[in-house]
């Protein structure tokens, strides 16, 4: 059971709170929070990778277990069961809403860490880049099986696009689970042959050798999940941490409290009482009981009638928490996923018109003036046009290799201006990181990511 503590307030933030005041939360763990995006083609092993971590680690019922190994059994697939954990968790959701990003936890030596986007989803990469918006660091799971890891690898497949997509959004650590090793006898060799052409790619990617870190395990076995190895195989060669630890050691990023209040919403719904619930992360700021918030685009004062972290409630929150906000003061049918909750008076940037520095990964006809696309902006989705070619720049350099250039190819990255068919909220990356990202989709495919670099009056 929760207990009431006082927490301990960053000293960044300290001007900004009224020492008088018994600042207290339910959180009932002092550790920080860490989260997590779990990547990787499908098939992979991902749900089966998270759920039997999360049975390994207590964290489901030995009911629930017992329920799912009999059904699994039923139907003759017993190696779903732990996959089926993850839905659970998910459909389970309090509230009985269902949430596109479905939420996990477990905790670590030090760190109570939040599994972003269950995997499973039939539409993934949307809700990946939603999950991804959220998280600190990334979990990429590959399967070590002959001729599985080359497929989900090979051009097409979602390893290198995940993989690009979180390193677009801006996440630099990241642990990849080689699983299913159990397929390959445990063999070293086909460890190092997959960490190889992996590393190759991931520093091409853009994540320092030094911020990835690679396990061998098997997510159905449970094998150098969250204790040391017990197969002789490998144990013969292996001598690192569990996935567990390495996740452990993954550092928390520096959350930027002292900045102004900035919370997208990712969900709607009907709270208890009167009012009604937003939910989302704040990306930056502090959020107190009884604060007055702006809700944008719509410029909106609502004022926050409680506040809930995981679930309890407390009277305050900090960027980099995952919060739902009992509002009052506006309608519930005027607000809208993708809208931001800003300081009123340090405002959101609100336009339909901005300038990006783009790569571009994979088009099947070059962009030119005027090109369609969806932009995914943290959970908003929103149709949108390239209206401006303005520069073709040297990937590495960054040096401008041509102005007004006709079209824009794969691989190249430029400058261009996108008009939205409507305001939304945005910042320039370099002011607010997490509200400064968009990824560029069509039918289905990420063509592009970019970072906002100016936002034009509208
Ligand atoms: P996801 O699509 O990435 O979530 O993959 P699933 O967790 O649904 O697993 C896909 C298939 O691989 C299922 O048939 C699992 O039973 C199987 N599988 C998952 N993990 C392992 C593993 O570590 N070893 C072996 N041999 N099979 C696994």
């Amino acid at each position: 059971p929760a207990t009431e503590r006082t927490i301990q307030i960053p000293s960044k933030v300290k001007e900004k709170i009224d020492p008088n005041k018994q600042y207290s939360t339910e959180r009932g763990s002092e550790k920080d929070h860490l989260y997590i995006v779990v990547i990787g083609h499908v098939d992979a092993g991902k749900s089966t990778l998270m759920g039997r971590l999360l049975c390994e680690l207590g964290e489901v019922s030995q009911r629930t277990l017992h329920k799912y190994e009999q059904e699994s059994k039923k139907i003759g697939k017993q190696s779903f069961m732990y996959a089926w954990v993850l839905d659970e968790t998910g459909e389970e959701r309090v509230r009985g809403i269902t949430m596109d990003v479905g939420r996990a936890q477990f905790e670590t030596k030090t760190k109570k860490v939040i599994i972003l986007d269950a995997p499973g989803h039939a539409d993934f990469i949307p809700n990946m880049i939603t999950g991804a918006g959220q998280a600190d660091v990334a979990l990429l799971v590959v399967d070590a099986t002959r001729g599985e890891f080359e497929s989900g690898f090979e051009l097409g497949g979602q390893t290198r696009e995940h993989a690009l997509l979180v390193r677009s959004l801006g996440i630099s650590q990241l642990t990849v689970a080689v699983n299913k090793l159990d397929t390959a006898n445990w063999s070293e060799e086909r460890f190092n042959e997959i960490l190889n052409k992996l590393k190759l790619f991931l520093k091409q990617a853009g994540f320092k050798e030094s911020d990835v870190t690679f396990v061998p395990c098997s997510g159905l076995t449970g094998e150098n999940l969250v204790k040391p190895p017990t197969e002789l195989e490998l144990c013969k060669w292996y001598k690192g941490p569990c996935l567990l630890d390495v996740i452990d050691q993954c550092n928390v990023p520096v959350r930027p409290v002292a900045k102004p209040l900035r919370i997208t919403i990712n969900d709607i719904f009907k709270g208890t009482g009167t009012g009604f619930c937003v939910a989302g992360r704040i990306e930056n700021g502090v959020l107190n009981k009884g604060d007055k918030v702006l809700v944008c685009p719509i410029k909106e004062i609502a004022e926050v009638k409680g506040i809930s972290i995981n679930d309890l409630s407390s009277n305050v929150a900090f960027a980099g928490d995952q919060v739902s906000v009992t509002l009052s003061g506006v309608d519930i049918q005027n607000v809208a996923v993708g809208f931001v909750l800003s300081d009123p008076v340090q405002q959101v940037p609100v336009s339909s018109r901005f300038e990006a520095r783009l790569v571009v990964f994979n088009v099947k006809v070059p962009i030119t003036k005027g090109y369609p696309v969806l932009i995914h902006h943290q959970s908003l989705v929103e149709s949108a046009n390239i209206v401006k070619l303005k520069a073709l720049l040297n990937k590495s350099t960054g040096e401008v290799l041509k102005k007004k250039p006709r079209c824009l190819g794969n691989n190249s990255v430029a400058v261009v201006d996108i008009e939205v068919c409507r305001p939304i909220c945005i910042e320039r990356y370099k002011d607010v990181k997490e509200l400064g990202r968009v990824m560029l989709r069509v039918a289905g495919v990420t063509i592009a990511a970019g970072l906002i670099t100016d936002i034009y009056n509208t």
